[in-house]
């Protein structure tokens, strides 16, 4: 077990060293909910951006759960993970709706709002009410597996368990909130992939340390290997305008835009999926005229390549039908930015944006189409 001056030498390090970050000065738990959602899988020093822009359109609970959901992608555009945003919106709705617009302060009814795990609640509960709750994220896994010397892989349930019961063992009656908030600003800042346990702060206390075994901690499990995907995507551009559509709720990125396109099939060339994904998706017979870009990106576990076309129409323009979008249509180039896409199709957005050919080719394609 880790001796109880662990926790006064953390937090003594804590008050001296941690970022300045705006939700720290307001440990509500709206702000507190808000910054750890966008946390989960982001830099910080990009959800700062985020955050202020939030909190500035929907700066309660009650602002949020009267929002359009449209609104809400468009601001979390380029976060990724859209699902957490959506999980916001129904929460907001929940809490609205179920509570008079005033967050819960149990931590089984915070756990229960959609999208708050266990470490969200964690983080909840013990910064915006006191509780002594653990919050425990990839940071407080990789520091206690240290600190314990832990074998077992610490993302897997056993390991995760046994640093949940040393997080819960050592957090303080009076400050909980900044317990967790220190461990893992120890993560970020001090004991991080390759620790700087120099300057450690509890470097006494840890085990790996003391026997040599730093750089084998965490033990991770064995990993998987990125999948790859080959994508057609096709700016189809008509009458100054270009087509999009917006995607199913059930599937992958329910609400969000999209040029049509999909994956390339074994034996097709891009040209020809591009052809066929437009005819499937839109009842559209169209044909590439140039190439845009070739992009890559990855996406949770997979490895995209996305190959970007202009196209137009084959013979005379024609309605789409969208049988795979709930609804699309032609708007101007310059309205693209008022929709949220995947990081992907944004991506694309941006490079037309400042690609010097993509004007000539817009003009070209619009004297043809
Ligand atoms: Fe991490 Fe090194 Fe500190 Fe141990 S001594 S907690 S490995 S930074």
């Amino acid at each position: 077990m880790i001796e109880v001056t662990f926790t006064s030498h953390l937090l003594d390090w804590y008050d001296a060293h941690k970022r300045d970050l705006p939700w720290r000065g307001q440990p509500e738990p709206y702000a507190v909910w808000v910054s750890e959602i966008m946390a989960q899988q982001t830099q910080i020093d990009r959800v700062i951006g985020y955050y202020d822009r939030w909190m500035k359109r929907f700066p309660d609970v009650v602002a949020l759960a009267q929002a359009h959901e449209e609104d809400v992608l468009k601001l979390w555009e380029g976060l990724g993970y859209y699902s957490r945003a959506r999980n916001m919106l129904k929460a907001a709705v929940v809490i609205f709706q179920g509570y008079g617009g005033v967050f819960p302060t149990e931590y089984a009814d915070i756990h229960g709002l959609p999208g708050i795990g266990e470490y969200t609640a964690g983080a909840i509960s013990s910064i915006a009410f006191g509780q002594k709750e653990p919050a425990v994220d990839a940071n407080v896994l990789r520091v206690f597996a240290r600190l314990l010397d832990m074998e077992l892989p610490v993302r897997e349930t056993k390991g995760r368990s046994r640093v949940t019961e040393q997080v819960q063992a050592l957090l303080p009656s009076d400050r909980p909130g900044d317990f967790n908030q220190a461990v893992m600003e120890l993560g970020a800042l001090v004991c991080t992939k390759n620790p700087d346990c120099v300057h450690c702060p509890v470097q006494h206390h840890c085990k790996a340390h003391a026997v040599g075994t730093v750089l084998l901690r965490p033990v991770l499990p064995a990993s998987k290997k990125a999948r790859r995907i080959n994508m057609a995507t096709g700016v189809l551009i008509h009458d100054g305008q270009v087509l999009i559509q917006k995607r199913k709720p059930d599937d992958v990125w329910p609400g969000l835009w999209e040029f049509p396109g999909g994956g390339i099939e074994k034996g097709e060339t891009p040209e020809q999926a591009l052809v066929r994904e437009y005819m499937e998706e839109v009842e559209l017979k169209i044909e590439p005229v140039a190439k845009i870009t070739t992009l890559v990106y990855t996406y949770t576990r997979y490895k995209v390549t996305m190959h970007c076309f202009s196209c137009r129409f084959v013979d005379k323009p024609r309605e789409p039908v969208f049988n795979e979008a709930v609804e699309g249509g032609f708007v101007r180039p310059e309205a693209l930015d008022k929709y949220a896409f995947p990081s992907g199709h944004r991506r694309l957005v941006e490079y037309m944006k400042t690609d010097r050919d993509f004007e000539t080719l817009f003009a070209d394609a619009l004297k043809k189409s």
